[in-house]
């Protein structure tokens, strides 16, 4: 059966295009305008805290025309390099597209060889001083950092709605759950201690302490514009480093945006840059003899290659890569609580984050018990642009996602699945060039299928059937990702076997995104197997280790005349004993 969910979703969908410009109030601010301001400082270096009010330089086009005339360079999105915007001297550049209407927004420079290496250079110059800064200074940075950001949480989550597409809902905890690693910052100085022992020989005392690596580079994707550069830049920051960051080219005003707040905050020149680009700027910046460490984030093809790179050139490397997240609903389920969470977790952000729940494993003959409820509630679901109240689902990032999308539906039907609930037709009143679709459920799903295999990365919904836990945790640590999964149960012992035997990074009992928070007590982001390349995890404990290098060092104090401080068997006669 399919079922063609076209009207049932555009309902509710107003078209007041001119509600866009709602998310258009960035106003400009020149880049000269503070250059007259004095310069507090911090540790010796300029900072600008009144780096105020109006922040943006962008201006964007009419909403809902689709071939806007856009002209001057407050057009040109600038890279943010020395604590101030950047306008790009590239003669080369990516048309910023607002995924619900194709308006265009702006204009992403590929930043050049030259701006790369000055961004780069910046960023040396500030790590000189900023590593000397106290610790509780750097800290405080933060917590006025942590101030900014939340008093800016509106303007951030409008910036990234119209440039990303989703709700303003989910876009408001974009950047609450990337603002818990800055809180998380503030409170580096226990995270950077080090060890002390003495008398490890007469006279001598071993001892080592933590210290920043230099210059970290941190590479993001579109879907989570703020909360993935905010999993690197804090703890990097806080530890001592100076970062540049590479956003995605298709939301690059919100990292330019966080660079900006920064600077409000009390950031020193330098310490935050931005730069934008695609794959020649990301490798200028891996094979950068002064950038130390490599945070990647974004899908696998691209993020093993930037793993390889960054190793070979002996880099620190983490990086976070694609996913397929599968769900388990057992036979004692709480049914209404499962279709609350596979709705919300497999449509929720048009099914764009790498831990959306792409596969429900139903136990049990469970699927039959679900099916209609689900595909009510999913049927229900409002498509419709992100800032426009009520909506539920918003755009795909471009037109290429959304027909990459829709084939993998059409193919998972030729290969013999069920599409149950069909959002290919979506249409969305006064919307109808957005890259919408509308929740899609495939049932009859074998892992063989092409829609089973790729991550989709759009609100589609895989459906397996199996008969025992133990068949689930076969297909799932079959499969060669490992993000996020999930258990719904009221069984303790099912969910413990689940959580001890599946070969994910990520568990879920009865919580169907299982995202660690930043702020709760050093938990960080543990995806395993094809999800991850590297060994320390993005934020928490490991986070900050990432961010850290251990300095051993062993120290003799002794009398005048009293000889030389030596450890056993390395060099002296036992003089150390
Ligand atoms: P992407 O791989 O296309 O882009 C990520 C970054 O790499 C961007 O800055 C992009 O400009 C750059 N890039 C793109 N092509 C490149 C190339 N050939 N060489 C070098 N750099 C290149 O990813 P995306 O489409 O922006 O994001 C979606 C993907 O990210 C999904 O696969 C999703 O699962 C993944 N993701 C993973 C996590 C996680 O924590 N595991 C979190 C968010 C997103």
């Amino acid at each position: 059966m399919t079922i063609t969910i076209t009207d049932s979703l555009a309902r509710g969908v107003g078209v007041l295009a001119s509600s866009f410009s709602s998310f258009s109030s960035f106003s400009f601010s020149s880049f000269s305008s503070f250059s007259s301001l004095p310069k507090p400082s911090v540790g010796g270096l300029i900072v600008k805290p009144w780096f105020k009010g109006p922040l943006s330089i962008f201006r964007t086009a009419s909403s809902s025309s689709s071939s806007s005339s856009l002209s001057g360079d407050s057009l040109h999105v600038p890279l943010f390099i020395d604590g101030a915007p950047v306008p790009s001297t590239s003669t080369s550049h990516t048309p910023l597209l607002n995924p619900a209407t194709q308006a265009q927004l702006g204009l992403v420079p590929e930043a050049t060889p030259e701006e790369v290496e000055r961004a780069v250079a910046s960023s040396v110059r500030a790590y000189e001083s900023w590593r000397r800064v106290p610790v509780p200074t750097r800290a405080r940075v933060m917590l006025s950092y942590q101030e900014v950001l939340r008093r800016n949480v509106e303007v951030l989550a409008g910036c990234i709605t119209e440039e990303q597409g989703k709700t303003l809902e989910d876009a408001r905890g974009d950047v609450i759950r990337g603002l818990e690693v800055v809180e998380a910052a503030a409170g580096i100085a226990p995270l950077l201690l080090g060890k002390y022992q003495e008398q490890v020989a007469r006279g001598v005392d071993t001892y080592s302490v933590s210290q920043a690596l230099g210059v970290c580079a941190s590479l993001t994707p579109f879907n989570f514009p703020a909360m993935c550069p905010l999993w690197h830049v804090p703890l990097a920051v806080a530890a001592g480093n100076a970062v540049v960051l590479k956003p995605s080219e298709r939301t690059p005003r919100t990292a330019v945006k966080l660079a900006e707040l920064a600077a409000e905050a009390g950031f020193p020149e330098g310490v935050f840059n931005v730069v934008h680009g695609g794959k020649g700027v990301v490798e200028a910046i891996v094979d950068h003899g002064e950038v130390k460490a490599v945070s990647f984030v974004g899908s696998s093809g691209v993020g093993r290659q930037v793993y390889a790179r960054a190793a070979a050139g002996g880099k620190r490397v983490q990086c976070n890569l694609g996913a397929k997240n599968h769900l388990v609903v057992m036979p004692d389920a709480d049914v209404e609580a499962v279709v609350g969470a596979l709705a919300g977790s497999a449509f929720g952000a048009a099914g764009q984050r790498c831990m959306a729940v792409s596969v429900a494993v139903f136990v049990g003959g469970m699927g039959r018990v679900v099916r209609d409820k689900l595909v009510a509630r999913a049927r229900g679901l409002v498509v419709g642009p992100g800032w426009e109240a009520g909506t539920q689902v918003g755009p795909l990032i471009s037109k290429e996602s959304k027909e990459r999308v829709l084939r993998l539906v059409e193919r998972a039907r030729k290969e013999g699945a069920e599409v149950i609930l069909d959002g290919s037709g979506v249409e969305v009143v006064g919307y109808e060039r957005g890259n919408f679709v509308g929740p899609t459920i495939v049932a009859g799903v074998d892992t063989s299928m092409e829609v089973y295999r790729e991550e989709v990365f759009g609100p589609v919904l895989c459906v397996v059937e199996v008969d025992t836990l133990d068949e689930a945790l076969e297909v799932i640590n079959a499969n060669p990702n490992g993000n996020g999964t999930a258990i719904f149960t009221s069984s303790g012992y099912a969910a413990k076997e689940f959580q001890s035997r599946v070969e994910v990074g990520m568990v879920g009992v009865n919580v169907p995104i299982p995202v660690p928070s930043g702020a709760a007590g050093g938990f960080g982001f543990t995806g395993w197997n094809g999800s991850f390349s590297g060994d320390l995890a993005m934020y928490g404990a490991e986070g900050v280790k990432f961010f850290t290098r251990t300095k051993t060092v062993t120290a003799a104090w002794k009398e005048r005349g009293e000889g030389a401080g030596t450890m056993t068997g390395l060099g002296g006669v036992g003089v150390g004993r």
